[in-house]
């Protein structure tokens, strides 16, 4: 996923503009299966209008 470029759709605001995304940085990484946590950390990115979670690094 290239959040730089790819459209984005918030499931609670519609469509978000580059600009009101918010990134969060150094998020502890989860396995995705046992959900333990990992040993590094991602960023994520957030809608600025209500921080549902749009994607991760
Ligand atoms: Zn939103």
């Amino acid at each position: 996923m290239r959040i730089e470029t790819d459209p984005l759709v918030c499931e609670n605001c519609g469509e978000v503009r580059h600009d009101d995304i918010e990134t969060i940085t150094d998020v502890p990484q989860l396995d995705p299966e046992t959900y333990a946590v990992g040993p590094g950390t991602t960023d994520v990115y957030v809608c600025a209008g209500c921080k549902n979670v749009l994607g991760v690094k």
